[in-house]
C-alpha cells in the first residue's frame, strides 16, 4: 500500500493545487471517429451545500440526466441548505464528508478529528437518513494521524484550478476534457459564486457521453470497479490506477 504524507504549513495552505493528490492523469485521447469504449466517471463537488451554486449544479445535473457526489461542510449545513442536499440525495447523488470547519486537519489532534468527521456524519444522517461513506480532507492536506483517526476512506480527484475566478469556464471545461480517463474523479467545488463550473460542465458532460463516458456517484465508481477503498490512499483514478501499478 502506498503511504501519501503531505504536510502543508497553514501559510502555505492556499498555494497548494490538486497536483498533490495520488493518481495519474488521464493520457488517452479519443478522436470522434474511434470505437467508443465505455467509461466511468465520477463529478464530485466540494464546499456545499448552499441555496445558490449548488441548486445550480443539481439544475446542470438534472438537465444532462447525471449525478454526482457531494462532499459537504457541516457548518454550511442548515434547515435550508439541508433541503437542497435532500434534493441531490434524491436526485440519486449521493452526500459525503468535507469535514465540520474546512480547516487544514494535519494540524488536528485525534479528537479533534473525530469530531470534525463525526458532526457532518450526524448533520447528513439527520437529513437525508444515510451516513458518508467517503471523506474529502480539506485542502488535499493529510496526516498520518489522520488516516489512523479517520474511518473512512480518502478521496482525492483531479481538479481544474475552479477556485480561481480568472480560471474561465472554457479552461476549466478543456482542462476536465483533456484529463478525462477511465474510473476518474473529478474534483470541483460548488461554494457559492462558482458559476463557471456549472457552466463548464454544460460543455464537458455531452462531450464525454460522445466519448463513451458514464457518470456515476463516487461509491459506485468504487463498486463497478471492484475496488476497495485502501486505507492511507487519496483515491483519484479508481480501477486504471491499480491496473498501472
Ligand atoms: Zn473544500
Amino acid at each position: 500500500m502506498r503511504h501519501l504524507f503531505i504536510y502543508i504549513a497553514t501559510a502555505a495552505m492556499s498555494l497548494l493545487t490538486m497536483s498533490a493528490c495520488s493518481g495519474k492523469k488521464g493520457q488517452q485521447e479519443n478522436p470522434a471517429n474511434e470505437t467508443v469504449e465505455k467509461k466511468i466517471a465520477v463529478l464530485s463537488f466540494d464546499d456545499g451545500p448552499n441555496t445558490t451554486t449548488t441548486v445550480q449544479m443539481l439544475d446542470m445535473l438534472q438537465k444532462h440526466g447525471v449525478v454526482g457526489s457531494f462532499f459537504v461542510i457541516g457548518k454550511n449545513i442548515n434547515e435550508e441548505s439541508a433541503r437542497v442536499m435532500k434534493r441531490a440525495h434524491d436526485m440519486g447523488c449521493d452526500i459525503q464528508n468535507h469535514s465540520r470547519t474546512h480547516s487544514n486537519m494535519a494540524t488536528m489532534k485525534a479528537g479533534e478529528l473525530q469530531a470534525e468527521i463525526a458532526y457532518t456524519d450526524s448533520l447528513v444522517e439527520h437529513y437525508i437518513g444515510v451516513k458518508p461513506t467517503f471523506f474529502r480532507p480539506p485542502y488535499i492536506s493529510v496526516s498520518p494521524l489522520m488516516y489512523e483517526s479517520i474511518g473512512l476512506p480518502f478521496i482525492c480527484g483531479v481538479g481544474c484550478t475552479d477556485w480561481e475566478d480568472e480560471v474561465t469556464t472554457a479552461q476549466r471545461a478543456e482542462t476536465m476534457l483533456k484529463s478525462a480517463a477511465d474510473g476518474i474523479i473529478f474534483l470541483l467545488h460548488d461554494f457559492e459564486g462558482n458559476a463557471q463550473t456549472v457552466a463548464a460542465l454544460d460543455i464537458v458532460i455531452p462531450r464525454l457521453k460522445e466519448q463513451g463516458y458514464e457518470f456515476v456517484t463516487v461509491s459506485e465508481l468504487f463498486r463497478r470497479k471492484g475496488v476497495t477503498p485502501q486505507r492511507g490512499v487519496l483515491h483519484s483514478l479508481v480501477g486504471a490506477e491499480q491496473a498501472a501499478e
